[in-house]
């Protein structure tokens, strides 16, 4: 049964590559805040993100590992309107599409690192952004966010999360891939096939 307002998750990230601790992360938020859906939005153009940063692989292969890591949890879906969208990827802008496909009505939860939401009143057009959305940072075991660091307008709006799987990392998953060790069982199998397939992660 769908629930009165609409209650989406969108989790937003680079998924460079995405690996388990983003999807246990997704899967508890989703239990915990009562969700009935959690939409994967790929970044295409990280805005904070140097032009230059060829660790990013290109968004086509991030939206298909992402599309493929998810393909089995029927709550989870995914959106390329940042992978599509020309420009940098802001947040506000994602939010703004997705009011006007979900309804004004629908709750929004963006949800992502807390390392990224420790700097959310950096983000463009910030002011717009907590009448949009609720935010939860998830966060890695022992990690302390810095409530005084969150902009007042925020902190009502914002929830931590610890998520003992965020032990994984994207940064640790390409290093191991450089350095020809293993990375079963921190990403789905196919994902692991496609990074193979696809060369990626190799160089850096
Ligand atoms: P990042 O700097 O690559 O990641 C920061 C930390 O958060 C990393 O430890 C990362 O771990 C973790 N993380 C990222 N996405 C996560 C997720 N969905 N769930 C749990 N942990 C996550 O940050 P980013 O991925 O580029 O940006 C995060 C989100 O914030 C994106 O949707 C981005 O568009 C948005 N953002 C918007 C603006 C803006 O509008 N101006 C500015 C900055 C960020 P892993 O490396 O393991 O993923």
């Amino acid at each position: 049964m769908k629930s009165n307002p609409y209650r989406l998750g969108i989790m937003g990230g680079t998924f460079n590559p995405i690996h388990h601790g983003h999807l246990v992360a997704a899967e508890i938020i989703r239990d915990e805040f009562k969700l009935e859906e959690v939409l994967f939005v790929p970044s295409g153009k990280p805005p904070h993100k140097g032009d230059n940063d060829d660790e990013i692989a290109p968004p086509e292969h991030r939206w298909m590992m992402t599309v493929l890591a998810i393909a089995s949890n029927d709550y989870f879906s995914a959106s390329a309107i940042e992978i599509e969208r020309e420009g940098d990827s802001y947040t506000r802008d994602t939010l703004m599409e997705l009011k006007k496909i979900y309804g004004e009505k629908a709750e929004m939860y963006f949800i992502t690192g807390a390392d990224a939401i420790a700097e959310i009143s950096t983000w463009h057009k910030t002011e717009d952004l907590p009448r949009l959305a609720k935010f939860i940072a998830a966060s890695r075991p022992g990690y302390k966010l810095d409530w005084k660091k969150i902009d007042p307008r925020f902190r009502k709006s914002t929830y931590l999360i610890e998520i003992p799987a965020l032990a994984i990392s994207s940064t640790e998953i390409r290093k191991r891939i450089r350095e020809g060790k293993t990375i079963k069982y921190l990403v789905p199998e196919v994902v692991e096939k496609y990074i193979y397939k696809n060369r990626l992660y190799q160089r850096g």
